[in-house]
């Protein structure tokens, strides 16, 4: 037996290492693992099978296979993911969400975790909510005193617990629109807790241990794109 590793362009899931797989297994390749996080696949082939047809194989399956190399059989080639997450991110606001997007985009599995409101800064307690207030201090100022004399307007008392009360709704549709609809839509996990590192690799969250290759702490860059993303 000999043993292979191959570069494939194109495996996009789970799904795609499946076919793979299948591919390979028809002429005859064994102990077959494939990834398509690292865009990889290693497996045996008998002496009397050419490793061009196992490029073949790849190919028809509709996926490209690029560069090969031959292992020594002793060598235990790890493909599964020995991390958690290939990207954590730690906060959940708008940096936090379009970094995600963008890793899942990669391929990435992607994890997220936040400590307090999900939505971070602007949704919850900046750009959101005191814009909307400025704007109707603002309008109830101008109703009090407008600028053109041709115009009469008035402003009664100011009912500040009902403005507060369309303030927490907008606030509260927009995080669900903008930050908390997508994490089932992009399919990455929220983990509610403090981030603290242990490690260079490994974050402590509510006492367990979660590690990755690469980190997004928001506010500060770490580390962002890992050469194993596919574009
Ligand atoms: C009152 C106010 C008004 C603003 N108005 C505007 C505006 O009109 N326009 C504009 O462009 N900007 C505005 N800003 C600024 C804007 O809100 C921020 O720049 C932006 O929200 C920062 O986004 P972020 O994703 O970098 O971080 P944030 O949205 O602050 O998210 C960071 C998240 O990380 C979490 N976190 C941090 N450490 C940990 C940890 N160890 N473990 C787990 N979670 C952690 C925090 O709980 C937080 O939710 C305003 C800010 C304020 C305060």
């Amino acid at each position: 037996m000999n043993k292979f590793k191959v570069n494939i362009q194109g495996m996009t899931c789970a799904g795609c290492e499946k076919h793979v797989e299948s591919a390979l297994e028809k002429i005859g390749a064994k102990n077959i693992e494939s990834s398509f996080r690292r865009g990889e696949a290693v497996f045996e082939l008998p002496n009397d099978i050419e490793v061009e047809s196992a490029i073949k194989a790849i190919d028809e399956a509709n996926y490209k296979a690029g560069e090969i190399e031959e292992v020594s059989s002793q060598e235990n080639v790890a493909l599964s993911n020995e991390d958690n997450y290939d990207l954590l991110i730690i906060g959940s606001g708008a940096a936090a969400f379009s970094s995600a997007i963008k890793a899942i985009e990669y391929g990435a599995k992607v994890g997220m975790i936040e400590r307090g409101t999900v939505g971070g800064t602007c949704v919850n307690i900046g750009c959101v909510p005191s814009k909307t207030l400025l704007r109707a201090g603002e309008i109830n100022h101008l109703s009090k005193d407008n600028p053109f004399i041709g115009l009469q307007t008035s402003a009664g008392e100011v009912d500040l617990a009902s403005l507060i009360t369309q303030k927490d709704k907008l606030v509260s549709e927009l995080r669900n629109q903008k930050y908390v609809d997508l994490i089932d839509e992009y399919n990455f996990d929220l983990i509610k807790g403090e981030a603290k590192f242990v490690d260079a690799s490994t974050v402590e969250v509510n006492g367990a241990k979660l590690s990755a290759k690469r980190f997004f702490n928001c506010n500060r860059w770490i580390s962002f794109v890992a050469p194993n993303f596919r574009t």
